[in-house]
């Protein structure tokens, strides 16, 4: 018999994933889905990006590149951290991969290791534990709710830390709850963490642009803590690159060479190709990023409209990202006419999809059991639909 390595076998498969395989299965099948799992933009590339993808292409430029990301992208990459975020970064410091979720998966396995504890507010994205986990560390959750918005206090952070402790994920604008922290709640949480010098913060900020009511602040430009802290950033949702895998971490100079280290054997740089393409992301206007973001606003106040609506939903207001994490839990323990039980986020979620055909994603997979979330990443017409489905799923439950 086969034996696995058990960190790979306690592992849960990603549920955003998996819930975009059974609505596209689905959806081959003959089913009318709509999708509202991914988060993926529903918009193209931009042509900048695109056109230097493709010139990429046709000039030969097909080959490897240096482990830690073509200079040219790296120091792009620098440029866009001192306009944006206001902070200095060497290339060396700059460690280009194939997607964030590489970056998050490199900074958490070389700062974490057996014995360790790895803090994660939650709701939080799906893959930070089972990263935590893979590295042989110990994720421990800070739970949140609705009365904080879904964000952690600086005194949750004090007492949670032990002497153990050696990460925190942060994520703002979040994935899921599409919370985003303000100044003085990060300079709060900053404050903890300059009484913890072992404990670095691995700061998602794939969202960054993706922002309404809010501004986002970069997590090492608060006061001492770009020592102390792992900046990662991607394209492939501000600038609809999915596809195109190419993300990057920013940190100190010690980290960063850790982390090459373990990319350089496991994948090497991200294609020579996709990052031609990131360097003219990063270098074109704004605007179309900044037309995106006008719709996702149109989307969430649509989505937000609806759920006020439903009798039973409680759904906060998301400042950036593009989800909605509406708290459900007062369906469970119901009965559609079908007579299946809806007893958790999971049940309500394939209820959802393989009697209604909306694919969204079970909060449960977040560490929000209470929740779902709905990425709102698609066209106004299907959100209209998907909306009036879930209304509808909902109303048939007694
Ligand atoms: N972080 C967060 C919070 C995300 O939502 C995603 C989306 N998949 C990622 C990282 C990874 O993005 P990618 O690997 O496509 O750059
Ligand atoms: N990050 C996106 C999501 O949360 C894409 C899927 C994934 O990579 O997990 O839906």
């Amino acid at each position: 018999m086969t034996s696995f390595n058990p960190r790979v076998t306690s592992m849960q498969p990603s549920a955003t994933l998996a819930m975009s395989a059974k609505a596209k299965e689905l959806k081959r099948a003959g089913h009318p889905v709509i999708s509202l799992s991914a988060g993926e933009p529903d918009f193209q590339t931009p042509a900048p990006a695109a056109e230097a993808g493709v010139q990429a292409i046709r000039e030969g430029f097909t080959k490897y590149t240096q482990n830690q990301g073509m200079p040219r992208l790296r120091e792009a990459i620098c440029r866009k951290l001192r306009r944006n975020n206001g902070l200095d970064y060497a290339p060396g410091q700059i460690l280009c991969s194939n997607g964030a979720k590489q970056s998050v998966a490199l900074a958490v396995s070389v700062l974490a290791s057996e014995g360790d504890e790895v803090l994660i507010p939650a709701p939080y994205w799906v893959s930070y534990p089972q990263m935590a986990r893979a590295a042989g560390a110990t994720p421990v959750e800070m739970q949140t709710f609705v009365d904080t918005n879904y964000r952690i206090t600086a005194a949750m952070l004090e007492a949670a830390i032990t002497e153990r402790t050696r990460v925190l994920m942060h994520c703002s604008p979040s994935n899921p709850t599409g919370s985003v922290y303000t100044r003085e709640e990060l300079n709060a949480v900053a404050a903890v963490l300059r009484r913890h010098p072992q404990v670095q913060v691995v700061s998602d900020e794939i969202y960054e642009h993706v922002i309404y009511d809010a501004e986002h602040y970069a997590f090492a430009s608060l006061p001492g803590m770009q020592e102390q802290t792992v900046t990662v950033n991607g394209f492939s949702k501000c600038y609809a690159m999915t596809g195109w895998r190419l993300g990057y971490m920013a940190g100190p100079q010690d980290v960063v060479k850790q982390a090459a280290k373990l990319q350089g054997h496991f994948t090497s740089a991200p294609s020579s190709i996709s990052q031609c393409a990131g360097i003219a992301a990063l270098e074109m206007d704004m605007e179309y990023v900044q037309s995106m973001v006008v719709a996702f606003r149109e989307r969430r106040d649509y989505v937000l409209e609806q759920f006020s609506k439903i009798d039973g939903v409680v759904c906060p207001k998301p400042e950036g990202a593009f989800y909605v994490f509406p708290q459900v839990s007062t369906y469970y323990g119901r009965k559609p006419p079908s007579g299946r039980t809806i007893n958790d986020s999971q049940d309500l979620c394939f209820y959802l999809l393989e009697e209604h055909f909306v694919a969204l994603v079970p909060g449960q997979a977040f560490g929000g059991p209470d929740g779902i979330r709905l990425s709102y990443a698609a066209s106004m017409e299907n959100l209209i639909e998907g909306m009036e489905r879930i209304r509808r799923a909902l109303d048939l439950l007694a």
